[in-house]
């Protein structure tokens, strides 16, 4: 009989398995033959069972004061901190980061936690004056109802936790759809909030395919908003079956840092390598083209090769890897497709390009260089450890450089022209820009999100999380003691 564990749904406070009694493996990218353990392969049943078990649970939630919501985060944003150091090691395990990075995605996971808590004792409104003798007005937020939460694997403890946090502390009721590469993750953070005492049926967690138990949540009338992160299409076709309710979606970037020929070039190699090949490019804000000016093209190429050739690819366990593996053979082939098609484009290929020979799914750290900005892989997003030169001749080439493809989440310039700086800070399409630093590091109590192909106007992080998750109502109060009739009795 094999030791590997079956680990459950959770639906209505309780561990439970999928109707169809079907699991799939969740393993190491590092080492695929090791399988972390087997989840339940959620269908429709189970997310009407969730839906039931939310939509009871929503009564009392809803109900319950925001600080009390907030003390129960409080504790969860503990438990996290006391596991953190286990929790980042089976992270790593689970999709491959290296471990300090497995320890930052956690961190953010508390932060987040932490941030939302406070968040309970504020929740607040406006108040404004009336246009009409003793009449109150003011704003006050409400949950929306039962939210569907449906989250990628490349942050597989964070990106969950800036959802489920800023939706519970609005009152709302959640169902949870994490991504099939990580649901060990997943189900780590719900049993962590299961331990802080939220109440049965406020949070459910249903692990299994995109397309069944994740459209069915998508489809489903009772549920009252979608907070997606992910691929593009999978965002457009969300945004397509969903019907009417609120849709709020995360997707994907083709980021750039500009370098111009005044930057502190150092500077500017170790953003360009935390940016391009940390977490191997798998980061919605990876910094997959870099925007060299031509004067100091040549000198920053060689400053990158010899990086990039000392980067050492491997286990994230192990205290001397740089650069851990793609998370699954599909990632790993995607990046060996599009470096042949860069050599096929006529991109300049100065180091990497192949699969090396070793277990697991990696990608050698690859730099090509002479980049056209209109060239499949300068446009087009890999989520893999391949970074692409694109040269230009001055600022103005290099802002219409960075802004010429089709999403819009992330940015950097490095320069000491403050002046550029801020001209740079206006012009670029991008729902962040960095200064003198890399296109990656976003703070829990900033708005996080994209514009362009990447997002459709919601924001996740500090007060715009809040504004994801809550409905404004307005309210009149006339104490006048008669009818008075807004822009009709004037005096
Ligand atoms: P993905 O779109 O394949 O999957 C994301 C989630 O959607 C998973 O839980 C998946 O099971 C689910 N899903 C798939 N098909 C579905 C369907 N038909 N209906 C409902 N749900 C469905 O993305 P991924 O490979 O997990 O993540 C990588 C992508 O996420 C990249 O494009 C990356 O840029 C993006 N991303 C964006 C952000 C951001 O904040 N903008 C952050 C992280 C990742």
């Amino acid at each position: 009989m094999s030791s590997i564990k079956n680990f459950k749904l959770y639906i209505n406070g309780e561990w439970v398995e999928s109707a169809s009694g079907e699991t799939f493996p969740s393993d190491n990218p590092a080492k695929p033959k090791q399988i972390l353990g087997f989840f339940q392969k959620g269908n429709k049943e189970d997310i009407n069972k969730a839906v039931d078990a939310a939509e009871k649970a929503f009564q009392q939630w809803s109900q319950t004061p925001a600080p009390k919501r907030g003390s129960i985060l409080l504790i969860a944003a503990q438990l996290l901190r006391e596991n953190k150091e286990t929790l980042a090691r089976e992270m790593t395990m689970e999709m491959g980061k290296v471990l300090a990075e497995s320890k930052g995605d956690v961190q953010e996971a508390i932060d987040i936690t932490e941030y939302m808590a406070g968040e309970g004792r504020r929740l607040s409104g406006n108040t404004t004056p009336s246009e009409l003798r003793k009449k109150f007005a003011m704003t006050i937020r409400m949950p929306i109802g039962i939210c569907g939460l449906i989250t990628p694997w490349n942050f597989p403890m964070a990106i969950p936790a800036w959802k489920i946090m800023s939706a519970l502390i609005c009152g709302n009721a959640v169902i949870f759809k994490p991504s099939s590469d990580t649901p060990f993750c997943a189900t780590r953070l719900v049993k962590t909030l299961e331990r802080a005492g939220l109440p049965r049926g406020v949070l459910n967690m249903v692990t299994g395919p995109g397309d069944t138990a994740g459209m069915t949540l998508v489809r489903h009338r009772k549920i009252r908003a979608i907070s997606f992160t992910g691929h593009k299409d999978t965002g457009a076709y969300i945004l397509k079956e969903a019907g009417l309710k609120r849709v709020g979606l995360e997707m994907g970037g083709k980021n750039g840092i500009i370098i111009m020929d005044d930057a502190n070039l150092d500077l500017a190699l170790d953003g360009v390598i935390w940016g391009g090949y940390g977490t191997t490019g798998q980061r919605c804000t990876a910094a997959s083209r870099v925007i060299v000016h031509e004067k100091i093209k040549q000198k920053f190429e060689t400053m990158l090769v010899n990086r990039v050739r000392r980067l050492k690819l491997g286990d994230g366990l192990k205290p001397d890897t740089d650069v851990g593996p793609l998370i699954n053979k599909t990632a790993q082939e995607k990046s060996a497709r599009y470096a042949q098609l860069g050599k096929d484009e006529g991109a300049r290929l100065l180091i990497g390009g192949k699969k090396p020979k070793m277990d697991g799914f990696f990608f050698e750290p690859t730099l090509f260089t002479d980049c056209a900005v209109d060239m499949r892989i300068a446009q087009e997003e890999i989520f893999g450890p391949i970074v692409s030169i694109i040269p230009v001749k001055n600022f103005n080439e290099a802002i219409e450089t960075i802004n010429s493809i089709e999403y819009g989440l992330s940015s950097a310039i490095y320069t000491n022209d403050v002046s550029k700086a801020f001209e740079a800070i206006t012009r670029i399409e991008a729902g962040l820009t960095y200064i003198n630093s890399s296109t990656i590091g976003s703070e829990v109590h900033l708005p996080f999100g994209g514009i362009k192909n990447t997002g459709i106007g919601a924001r996740e992080g500090g007060i715009e999380g809040i504004n994801e998750f809550s409905e404004i109502k307005t309210v009149y109060i006339d104490y006048s003691g008669k009818l008075q009739r807004a822009q009709i009795d004037l005096d």
